[in-house]
């Protein structure tokens, strides 16, 4: 912490980075950063890989994000400018897409705050806590190792707050521990409103998104009662025919845990160039290794990622024979 005190004292032009499709936490994270970081009157710039979805766009700072797949441009001057990159809530350069090349060409200091499993060489220094609920919640507690608690307000508060209920599933999911609750309730007596953000975040859906949740619970989800196991998939028909947005499908992988029984899921969904996989569980099955192992993925044991370059049709009979696969480990 101290050399990191030491390179944040001498850094003048800093960048903040965080993964492609990103969700609460990553856009959370690296706003709160980058408010504290300018409160330090720092030059700072939050470059994201690509588009985030629009129930993010309330947080204060969102207009002044460069988009690297829009603004090469603008953004790879500030790149090389930059004395110092903070990796947020990503562990892994193949993470950020075609951001990668000009990251791993910067001389800059690199910094990684990060809660995924198995981060890969390619910083300087890295914060990682994979215990903990979401990167918001390190980014608070770097700003309080920093001594800067005085500097946090309720803008900063806001995205912290929006990064921890997105990556917790509001304060639900076991990662949540009791420093959690005690940073939320610092939170709201800085003045972040809870009831806002879960309205702005929750309760802003297009009627479209609500008809294609409807559509894959009732028409898409095959649920294998005695494996305790379920999937949902759709195709790019599909998510055309619900008028599809960016963010439209985030949380749908959950639900079917929300069935008795279910401890592993798994949402399917045909991009152009692949499939997209999410894969989430509970109790004692972790789905990082499943997702490593089959999908091309990883992530944290009850929340994770992949994909396949098979078709949608292929991918679904791959994920039957990997569910039968890990039978006895399901049926535990
Ligand atoms: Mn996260």
């Amino acid at each position: 912490m101290n050399e990191i005190k030491t390179i944040l004292s001498e850094a003048k032009n800093i960048v903040i980075t965080t993964h492609k499709s990103p969700d609460g936490d990553a856009i959370g994270s690296s706003l709160a950063l980058f408010h504290f970081l300018k409160k330090l009157n720092k030059q700072v710039t939050v470059i994201v890989p690509d588009s985030f979805p629009k129930f993010l766009n309330w947080m204060e700072g969102t207009g002044e994000i460069l988009h690297y797949d829009k603004q090469k441009e603008q953004a790879i001057p500030i790149i090389e400018k930059a004395d110092l990159i903070f990796s947020l809530d990503y562990n892994g350069l193949s993470r950020i897409g075609d951001l990668a090349d000009p990251i791993a060409a910067s001389n800059a200091i690199k910094v990684v705050i990060d809660h995924h499993q198995h981060p890969q060489d390619f910083a300087q220094h890295y914060i990682v806590d994979t215990e903990s609920c979401s990167t918001a919640q390190l980014v608070y507690e770097f700003i309080e190792n920093l001594g800067g608690l005085q500097q946090m307000n309720s803008v900063i508060g806001a995205c912290i707050y929006c990064g921890i209920m997105t990556d917790t599933g509001s304060f639900r999911f076991p990662s949540t521990t009791s420093k959690t609750h005690q940073i939320i309730a610092n939170l709201i007596d800085l003045g972040v409103n809870g009831s806002q953000i879960h309205e702005q975040v929750y309760d802003t859906y297009s009627m479209n998104r609500l008809q294609l949740l409807g559509y894959a619970l009732t028409e898409k989800m095959k649920v294998f009662p005695k494996l305790n196991a379920a999937y949902i998939s759709l195709s790019q028909a599909e998510l055309e025919r619900f008028n599809f947005h960016k963010g439209d499908t985030e949380g749908l992988v959950n639900y079917p845990l929300s069935i008795d029984g279910i401890k592993f899921s798994a949402l399917m969904t045909e991009k152009e160039s692949d499939i997209s996989i999410s894969f989430r569980s509970k109790g004692n099955f972790y789905v990082n290794k499943l997702a490593s192992e089959y999908f091309d993925g990883g992530g944290h044991i009850y929340a994770a990622g992949g994909r396949s370059l098979l078709t949608l049709e292929e991918t679904i009979k791959k994920m039957e024979q990997v569910i039968q696969h890990y039978k006895s480990e399901l049926i535990a």
